[in-house]
């Protein structure tokens, strides 16, 4: 599920530029386009919305 306005989606998508290190089904890995530190590397499930009780989302 993709949500408007969430600039994690729009990275999944390919929507916004990111500098993707890793990506598997569920999993994407890429560098911050702006890094609190240098090297700074968000890892966000692909999934948007939270169910109740599930660890998985990122929204
Ligand atoms: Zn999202």
């Amino acid at each position: 599920m993709m949500e408007t306005g969430c600039v994690f989606c729009a990275i999944i998508k390919g929507d916004a530029p990111a500098e993707i290190v890793y990506e598997d089904e569920v999993t994407l890995a890429f560098m911050d386009i702006h890094p609190a530190a240098q090297g700074h590397t968000l890892v966000i499930p692909k999934e948007h919305f939270r169910r109740r009780g599930s660890p998985s989302g990122h929204g």
